[in-house]
């Protein structure tokens, strides 16, 4: 797992970023298909047209009560439930409250922020996989939500995390713009590192409020908990995976990195200009990301696990704690560090006099051998 030398050894390096990778292609590969048809187009009678500025989107929502009333109900309930905790607080205080309009399609991605149009797209069929909606007809399925709103909830709890990523383009896209010709809407590179961190940050406070979220079977969410146990246990790892997939896209949509955005030699001025101004943006919101909250939240993240799985796994459960001790090395530790520091010496204490059989760690064997999903399946297990 890149440096580090933890009690870990290489078949979860190997396993752990194909999963992830495959994944993460799959959920982008639609980033323009997952808004070409917005639901609350009667197609065919409006165009294309309608969605050439986010103008004409607004105008369209505007004309149809159901999608208008969906999103506005939509961005009542993300905001709610992203405020419980300090991540996502923290993410609604950055766009000051303003959320865009959430709309719903029938595209392939989970959901996608249009910077061009300044809109969150949700692919409906999350609407119509709710227990009880009806499962065929996307207008259905939202007015089956509109009708409880403890429906509308709960859809925003299953779509929390993916919120949290999209909502941030929508601040980074106030903040910075987008555009400067780049494919994707203008996306770079850096700019995902930034909304995957804020996701993984929301959803490791989410699980430490709620540790049964790490069991959970639902496909999305056990991709959620791989990444966040990759990012917790290796960040340059998972920065990189994350850089790999974002970039593996189709063919003239990969997402560059900003260096290579600024060695175009057809840049404008003008383009030049934004992308400096978005590589001095991101050249420290990442260092400040990973150097101080991120060196605080992989230790953090890897208690976490390893409190989950130390009934199962109690010798796996020690590599965690003992690798999250190795982020305690620094002479001048924060206070957020020092408090994580002494929950992970208690653990790897009380974890070592454990003598509980461990199915991934051999007693007569220095490391411990596990795929990434077997460690999900039996050392996450209730
Ligand atoms: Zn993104």
């Amino acid at each position: 797992m890149g440096k580090g030398g933890g009690a870990l050894n290489a078949p979860v390096r190997r396993a752990a970023p194909r999963a992830f990778v495959l994944c993460l292609i799959a959920a982008l590969s639609a980033d323009r298909s997952a808004f070409a048809d917005p639901v609350f187009l009667d197609a065919p009678r409006e165009s294309d047209a309608a969605f050439r500025s986010p103008e004409a989107l607004r105008a369209a929502l505007a004309r149809d009560a159901l999608s208008r009333e969906v999103s506005a109900a939509m961005r009542e309930a993300v905001a709610k439930r992203l405020a419980r905790v300090p991540a996502g607080r923290r993410l609604l205080a950055g766009i000051a409250g303003e959320l865009p309009p959430i709309c719903f399609s029938d595209g392939r991605d989970v959901a996608v922020f249009s910077d061009r149009l300044e809109a969150v797209f949700v692919n409906c069929r999350y609407a119509r996989e709710m227990p009880g909606a009806p499962a065929s007809d996307c207008r259905a399925a939202l007015r089956w939500l509109l009708a409880e709103p403890k429906r509308i909830d709960e859809l925003a709890r299953r779509l929390d995390n993916t919120m949290a990523h999209e909502l941030t383009h929508w601040r980074q896209h106030r903040l910075l713009g987008s555009g400067a010709g780049l494919p994707n809407d203008g996306r770079v590179t850096e700019m995902e590192l930034e909304a995957k961190l804020v996701e993984n940050e929301y959803y490791l406070e989410s699980a430490e409020r709620d540790p049964a979220l790490l069991r959970s079977s639902l496909p999305r969410w056990k991709q959620q908990t791989r990444e966040l146990w990759l990012l917790s246990w290796a960040p340059s790892d998972y920065l990189d995976a994350t850089t790999k997939a974002y970039r593996s896209t189709t063919p003239g949509h990969a997402t560059i990195p900003l260096s290579e955005a600024l060695s175009r030699p057809s840049l404008s001025d003008r383009d030049r200009e934004r992308l400096e101004r978005m590589k001095a943006y991101y050249d420290g919101a990442l260092r400040e990301a990973l150097e101080t909250r991120w060196k605080v939240r992989s230790p953090e993240g890897l208690l976490l696990f390893a409190g989950v799985a130390r009934r199962r796994c109690p010798r796996v459960a020690r590599s965690m704690a003992d690798r999250a001790l190795q982020s305690c090395a620094d002479p001048r530790p924060s206070p957020d560090l020092s408090r994580v520091c002494g929950d992970a010496r208690r653990l790897s204490r009380g974890l070592a006099a454990d003598a509980g059989e461990d199915p991934f760690c051999p007693r007569n064997s220095p490391t411990c051998n596990f795929r990434l999903a077997d460690f999900q399946a039996v050392c996450l297990a209730p």
